[in-house]
């Protein structure tokens, strides 16, 4: 507003200076007590004080209001209210498009104070809320909006909702009108809305605090008590319950019970009533309904109401009046400011006024004051309502003085419905037709924006107008349609994430879809939130719809007119006609109608062709968000579902799962997908992009080809706008997986042509679905159809089955504990990898042998309320992340931590831990070391339990681990117990190894088949979890869903992952098919090519897992010996540029592999063969396997083996355990290999016996004999590898025990032949080149950029799509890179056009990325490792994208880094031969490695440990600045860093430990 500061209160020279700020004199004399800036902070304060709940509406989640940036100040601070019961008030913050006002009830009717802080943009949508709130005591402060040019429109259009209005303009105004709104809410118990217009006030002088003594005795702190008091009951929202304030007039003599402090008129007091007769007359919203007594409001202050004699009546006008007036009076007796329902300022003998109901009366005020005598609008009055509603028009006569003939009328309306505005016609009630003074004209004006410096000139047009002799009524005056600013888009937009769906819509109908109510989109003065509801979407489709059914009449008649020039497009339309609706038909007859009719040039050609985009049949769509979810847009989702019109809906819901539990009862959004299910005729689906994108794809395309309604009910979760891609798609997953969110489809017409009209497309559902689907029978199918779901259909989400579970086990123990004798010993353990549960097993079993009653479980099985009630009990933890408790201990934990009602004080217990004392090298971080243990130890102690022996600690750095602290700790609870000293103790047995189970396997057999079979559990057993492995697969699960499913006692999200093995990564287009097929079919629709060059598939169910292999082998590829202690997959450059002689080396990659082969088969047994297959039956153990090359045992250890074509290492010869590299023979052709032994990567963190080394030379073999030499190689690590210590059986340590020459004279002896001396070879980089490259033969290859090796869908890119369209038709191969990248490769120059031109449509060709980004590459790691600890392939990309703002701005665009990143030291990804890799510590934390060589020849060494994102950052990006600045011509980063002595280099694996830039503190 424009500054309208006057000096001093001079009446005749400024008559309206009362418009300027009204400041208390204290304030004036000391600036610095001025602490309030806004209108929004004098409101929120006062609401705070005034409040049990304040309901804070936000433009998005994470996203401040105004108001709510104080609001949780001061709750976090814990700033007392005056009225809260506890203290603190609650804030709950809702998203302004989530129906806000929904939450006021609860609270409400509760007995608690609600208020209100919003802006105007809920008001209108909230309408049915208000007509209902209006009878309870809710506060609501408005600020009106857009912040730029507010529009009244949004406060006029609610004025007859029965609610109080109060507005504000100046910053001290809203202080005080607060505190008025909220003491006349209590007084009048009906609801108030205060608004006012902020940047109004934006200028004003700051204000002081409100003085808080002062604004209790304004809000009458008894009254508050009484209404707290009361319960108003009544749990329906959606049904009228008939409520409406009244009073009780005492009309007899009998002493009423006045309010303190308030001078209510004699035997005036206020209770409620439902009773008929008030509701007929008072209330707006129809018929009440039974049970809402109001004798539950009980202790009201209406003692008097029990006088026989007492009247109850509604609440009248005459009643807000004189409440307000009574507070107006007090507010003035303190403050010295005196406020009215009506304000007038300016001469007592004025003729002219005008009436703003607007922003800046100030700045009107001031013109009028500055005006000369000579001005058309001098000497002119100035009048505004202060108290809108009720509208007290005689109050208004009263107000204004008698002289004033003719009033202007300033609406700062923008949205007009009526013709006249709402003031004016209360105005023209007021002044003409009722009893009036002398005001003979009226004149409405639409008050525009005006900017200050012409607020002279709009007046003067008004006041020219309005003293003209006929006047003209709605003038415009200022600028309609606002000043140009960027409103706040957050307003009414959607949240970006959910651009997810529009873009698949946009991606399947492309110029087909259209959109009915896209926001943004230019309906002419309607406001988006209106835009957007179903209803406006609704109407706008149907006139749509008949605009194309006008059209068809239109061709028809053209068909046979004889108005074409040309005869061309009859035929076509004719045909057109008959498959109008048919969507591909009408779009390919189009194509034909179109061209014809523009040759034609007729008029009536034009005619069509203005309205071309009708010949295609449109996907027509209404797209909203999960308000519609509430009650408001409940009415317009119904209106399309009863019109049984050919529709599609797409609902976005956007609640996270983890905050769905928060939610408040009443608040339950209604349940769409199962609404429009009930009603029958609507084809329904329930989806989840993060899910399953494929599954989205289905839905859409059903919904469209649909006749009638669909509903598509699509999840979206996020917290805050810049939410993380991993952050939605964990809480989609937890959704689904939980069924929280089923993924399904429904279509009801599937019934007629025989097939089901349900498909569930996730795992589980929630118990409304499945009642739904049991009433008609649909359950019972879908069980038949898919067995595999019953058995996590059978238990619900948020069952309470985990803690019956544990009941049970436990009680299941005792029984069986019962009448034996000995003390009782419980065991329990928290643990991650097996090592503390393996020990409390031993402990429980030698306690057994002792005479004790042992029990032994994990933590998180026991049942917290008997631990008072044991006598003994030891726990043993290890340590998770950083210095957390193992993921089966923390509810234990959590139950415990706080506990304060415990008593164990006939409880002796002890700790054992495990723990490393350097897993954590910094100083400040010691304390993470054994933590769990030491915590426990505390707070057990602190229970009152006594310890029955000191706590133990095991460290991994001890001589002999944590056994060392162990066998001084067993024996303590030994002697405490008294039983030390027991005799005739039986041998234990040894502890079960990998050795032992690969020689009990039969040849990895085990139970494998058993397990597979076995439908209680997606698990198999441990032992045969070790031998599928040796099959190709892994059983892992979904480590995202842990704790969920935990907490719903449900076994983890078990899947397993299967490896192909594929010599070379050499794949047929038809192969390439074949694999995408089985990721749809059996996995979870992505495929990983993985760093050594095969084909990886996740998420394949324990039921999927035989048919996942089946298909694989109809492929012509094997899972057998991809993983396990076997020879693994063998690698081959995939070098583009040399045709023969790729495929040359190629061919010895698939011979070194076939040769290695292990020969059992279990593979074919378990895998393939089916009850027809006779030929592979093996009678019972009758036919024993036999195993030339590996024997029973197989291999210690892993055995890997690499190909590579000088100059490209992109195979990383040096990390395998034999690597070979080619040479080329003086003919150019292959001639044989060097061959390198002893490379690998996996190590331990802190073991320092475990380190990665490149391989060593051993020398050249002829190509006729690499197999032989490869395959003596492996056995003399078979014969001479550690096989009792796994961490120490790699080939690399058998080779460094033993020396480099006596191994080479090991395998020359077993080979007898000898190594020749090494060829000389030269690397050049170990990454791949992008882009197109030629070979000798003409044929073109094409090396994609994949993204660490991930083959997925996403919204921006459909690659997977892409790639198989691709390989339907290429004439040529697929080559997967050591690198996870894929070449197409082969392709002839005649078919060359084609696959770019595919290419660029799924914007596949795009390799424009930073050398960086390029020269990456990561591991799977999280959600499905189990190994990982930290996250990798989704972080890695993320921490590349923060890198690459300093790679731009320093010109290093181009440059080559090669930079790794691995979930765990296993090292999958090679990280130690990267220049720059980050090896996973714990979440979020990594080691970090510097200076490995650029070709992959050195290894890196340690730079820092256990750093977190920001450290990562504040090293690297110096440093590549000074790596920018500083380094030579050609200097590759590694070697960099190692000049400049940033790192030492690595010389061999054996000093890998040796100089590390940050030495460990050995400090405990
Ligand atoms: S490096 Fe570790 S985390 Fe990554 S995939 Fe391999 S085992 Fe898993």
């Amino acid at each position: 507003m424009a500054t309208f500061l006057f000096p001093s209160r001079q009446k005749d020279e400024h008559p309206h200076s009362q418009r300027t700020q009204h400041h208390h004199l204290d304030t004036m004399a000391d600036p610095a007590a001025l602490r309030i800036s806004t209108a929004e902070e004098a409101v929120a304060r006062i609401a705070y004080l005034a409040s049990d709940v304040i309901v804070s509406v936000q433009p998005a989640h994470g996203v401040d209001s105004q108001f709510s940036k104080h609001l949780s100040r001061y709750a976090t601070r814990g700033d007392k209210s005056l009225v809260a019961q506890t203290g603190v008030p609650e804030i709950q913050t809702i998203r302004q498009n989530a129906d806000p006002l929904l939450s006021v009830f609860t609270p409400i009717r509760n007995g608690k104070l609600t208020s209100v802080t919003t802006t105007s943009s809920i008001l209108v949508s909230s309408v049915p809320h208000l007509y209902r709130l209006a009878n309870f005591p809710v506060v609501i402060h408005v600020s009106i909006k857009p912040s730029s040019y507010p529009d009244y429109s949004s406060i006029t259009s609610i004025r007859n909702s029965g609610f109080t209005f109060l507005q504000s303009e100046t910053l001290q105004e809203a202080q005080d009108i607060a505190l008025t709104a909220h003491a006349l809410a209590i007084k009048s118990w009906k609801g108030v809305i205060h608004f006012f217009d902020p940047g109004s006030s934006a200028q004003d002088t700051h204000i002081q605090f409100e003085n808080g003594s002062l604004v209790g005795a304004i809000l009458d702190l008894e009254a508050v008590k009484a209404f707290q008091k009361g319960k108003i009951g009544g749990d329906s929202i959606y049904a009228d319950d008939g409520r409406v304030a009244s009073i009780t007039e005492n009309v007899s003599t009998a002493p009423a019970t006045p309010m303190e402090g308030v001078a209510l008129p004699a035997a005036l007091s206020i209770a409620e009533s439902t009773s008929q007769a008030i509701l007929s007359k008072a209330s707006s919203v129809g018929t009440s309904s039974p049970g809402n007594s109001s004798s539950e409001r009980n202790g009201s202050v209406s003692s008097a109401t029990t006088v026989e004699s007492a009247i109850e009546r509604a609440v009248a006008s005459q009643d807000i009046y004189k409440f307000v007036t009574e507070i107006w009076t007090k507010l003035e007796h303190a403050l010295g400011r005196k406020y009215t329902p009506f304000e007038y300022s300016g001469p007592s003998d004025a003729e002219n006024a005008v009436f703003i109901f607007g922003s800046d009366v100030g700045a009107f005020a001031q013109a009028i004051d500055a005006a000369k005598a000579t001005e058309v609008y001098a000497k002119a009055g100035v009048i505004t309502a202060r108290l809108y509603r009720p509208w007290l028009g005689l109050n208004l006569v009263e107000s204004i003085p008698k002289s004033i003939k003719k009033v202007a009328v300033l609406e700062q309306i923008r949205r007009k419905t009526t013709k006249w505005g709402p003031l004016l016609l209360d105005l023209l009630a007021t002044l003409k037709s009722g009893p009036g003074n002398g005001v003979e004209t009226i004149v409405g004006h639409q008050l525009g924006y005006i900017a200050p410096e012409t607020v002279p000139q709009a007046l003067r047009g008004v006041f020219q107008n309005l003293t003209s002799e006929k006047p003209i009524q709605n003038l415009e005056v200022g600028n309609a349609d606002g000043p140009t600013v960027t409103e706040d888009k957050a307003d009414q937009s959607q949240p970006k994430v959910e651009g997810a769906y529009m873009k698949i819509l946009d991606q399947i109908f492309g110029s087909r879809l259209y959109l009915a109510n896209a926001l943004g989109a230019k309906n002419a003065g309607i406001l988006d939130s209106v835009a957007t509801n179903p209803e406006f979407g609704f109407g706008s489709l149907l006139a749509r719809k008949e605009h194309r059914q006008r059209f068809l009449s239109e061709v028809e008649k053209a068909s046979t007119s004889t108005e074409f020039i040309t005869e061309a497009a009859k035929p076509w339309l004719k045909e057109w006609i008959s498959s109008a609706n048919d969507d591909k038909k009408a779009s390919e007859i189009a194509d034909e109608i179109i061209p014809r009719l523009q040759m034609d040039g007729s008029a009536l050609s034009q005619a069509l062709l203005a309205k071309s985009g009708l010949f295609r049949k449109e996907s027509q769509w209404l797209v909203g968000s999960d308000a519609w979810a509430y009650d408001l847009g409940n009415s317009g989702v119904h209106h399309v579902l009863a019109s049984g019109e050919n529709v599609n809906m797409l609902v976005i819901d956007s609640t996270p799962y983890s905050e769905k539990a928060a939610g408040n009862a009443a608040r339950r959004k209604k349940d769409i997908g199962l609404y429009a299910m009930n009603y029958g005729n609507a084809y329904v689906a329930s989806v989840a992009v993060y899910s399953s994108y494929t599954q989205v794809l289905q839905a859409m395309i059903e919904a469209d080809q649909f006749n009638g309604p669909s509903v598509i009910v699509a999840y979206l979760p996020y917290f805050k706008e810049d939410d993380s891609p991993l952050t939605v798609l964990q809480e989609t997953k937890k959704a689904v997986y939980m069924g929280y969110w089923p993924l399904y489809r429904w279509d009801p017409k599937n019934e007629e042509k025989g097939a089901p009209n349900f498909s569930l497309d996730s795992e589980r559902i929630k118990n409304e679905l499945k009642a739904f689907l049991a009433r008609d029978n649909h359950l019972t199918q879908l069980m038949k159809r898919n067995p595999q779901f019953s058995s996590s259909l059978a238990q619900d989400y948020g069952s309470e089955v985990r803690a019956l579970q544990k009941r049970k086990a436990k009680d299941a123990y005792n029984q069986l504990l019962e009448g034996l004798a000995g003390a009782p010993l419980t065991i329990l353990f928290g643990s991650d990898n097996g090592n503390a549960e393996s020990l409390a097993k031993r402990l429980g079993n030698r306690g057994k042998a002792r005479g004790l009653k042992t029990m032994v479980m994990a933590m998180e099985d026991f049942p917290i309320e008997d631990l008072p009630s044991e006598e003994n009990i030891v726990i043993l933890t290890s340590v998770a992340g950083q210095g957390e408790f193992p993921q089966n201990a923390r509810a234990f934990w959590d139950a415990v931590k706080d506990n304060t009602e415990l008593d164990l004080a006939n409880v002796k217990f002890s700790l054992f831990g495990l723990g490393d004392s350097h897993y954590w090298p910094r100083k400040e971080d010691k304390h993470y070391y054994n933590k769990p243990a030491k915590d426990l130890d505390r707070i057990l102690t602190n229970l009152g339990g006594q310890r029955l022996a000191e706590i133990g600690l095991g460290d991994d750095q001890d001589p002999d681990g944590y056994q060392t602290g162990y066998q001084t700790w067993e024996p303590l609870i030994w002697q405490a117990l008294g039983v030390d000293k027991v005799e005739g103790l039986p041998e234990e047995p040894a502890p079960i190894t990998n050795e032992d189970i690969k020689i009990s396997s039969n040849f990895l057999r085990g139970t494998i088949v058993e397990g597979l079979n076995d439908q209680t559990t997606g698990a198999i057993s441990a032992p045969d979890q070790q031998l599928t492995k040796f099959h190709g697969t892994y059983m892992q699960d979904d480590r995202d869903l842990r704790d969920e499913r935990k907490a719903a006692g449900l076994e983890p999200a078990y899947s397993f992952m299967i490896r192909c093995r594929l010599a070379g990564g050499i794949a047929t287009p038809k192969q390439w098919l074949q694999m995408d097929d089985i990721s749809d079919a059996h996995g979870n629709q992505t495929m990983k090519l993985t760093t050594r060059q095969t084909f990886q598939f996740h998420g394949v169910v324990k039921s999927k897992l035989k048919p996942a292999m089946q298909d694989i082998n109809k492929a012509l590829m094997t899972t057998i010996a991809a993983c396990g202690d076997v020879n693994r997959n063998v690698m081959c450059s995939s070098l583009p540029t040399q045709a023969e002689y790729q495929k040359e080396v190629w061919h010895y990659s698939k011979v070194v592999s076939d040769h290695l082969l292990p020969s059992t088969t279990a593979y074919h047994e378990i895998w393939l063969k089916d009850e027809n297959d006779k030929k592979t039956q093996v009678a019972g153990d009758a036919v024993q396997d036999y195993e030339p090359l590996y024997g029973p045992t197989y291999l210690p250890r892993k055995f890997k083996i690499t190909i590579a074509i000088p100059p490209h290492n992109d195979t990383d010869v040096y990390a395998h355990d034999i690597g070979l590299i080619a040479i080329k023979g003086k003919d150019g052709k292959l001639a044989g290999f060097n061959l390198t032994a002893g490379g690998g990567m996996g190590v331990t963190h802190n073991n320092k016996k475990t380190y990665p080394r490149t391989g060593s030379m051993l020398g050249y073999v002829a190509k006729e004999d690499i197999h032989m030499a490869c395959e003596k190689v492996m056995l003399v690590q078979r014969d001479f590898g550690d096989r009792k210590n796994r961490k120490h059986a790699r080939l690399k340590y058998t080779m460094d025990v033993m020396g480099d020459d006596v191994f080479k004279g090991k395998v020359e002896g077993m080979w007898g032949k000898k190594f020749q001396k090494a060829k000389p070879f030269h690397f050049q980089s170990n990454i791949d080149t992008f882009g197109w490259q030629k070979d000798e033969l003409g044929l073109n290859h094409f090396t994609f950029f994949i993204e660490n090796g991930r083959i997925e869908d996403t919204v921006d890119f459909p690659m997977k799509t892409g790639l198989r369209e691709i390989a339907k038709v290429l004439d040529g191969e697929f080559r997967l890179t050591g690198n996870q990248h894929l070449i197409v490769s082969n392709v002839k120059d005649s078919q060359l056009p084609q696959i770019k031109e595919m290419m660029a449509k799924y914007k596949l060709d795009n390799i424009q990325f930073t050398g960086l980004r390029l020269s990456s590459s990561a591991c799977v790691a999280f959600p499905t490792c189990g190994l990982a600890m930290a996250e990798s392939e989704r972080y890695l990309p993320v921490l590349i994208s923060k890198l690459e703002g300093v790679i731009e701005e320093n010109g290093l665009r181009q440059e080559s880094i090669v930079m790794r990143m691995t979930g765990c030291p296993n090292g999958c990804a090679r990280p130690w031969l990267a220049e720059v890799a980050f090896v996973g510590k714990a979440f979020g934390t990594y080691n970090m490695y510097l200076g490995g060589g650029y070709h992959g020849q050195r290894l890196n060494k340690l730079y820092r440990s256990s750093i977190k994102e920001e450290d990562i950052l504040g090293i690297m990006k110096p440093l590549l600045k000074r790596y920018s600045l500083e380094k030579t011509d050609g200097e590759h980063f590694g070697d960099f860093c190692i000049r400049i002595g940033m790192i030492k280099e690595t010389t061999e694996g054996k000093t890998f430990h040796d100089d590390v830039a940050e030495e460990e503190s050995d400090e405990e």
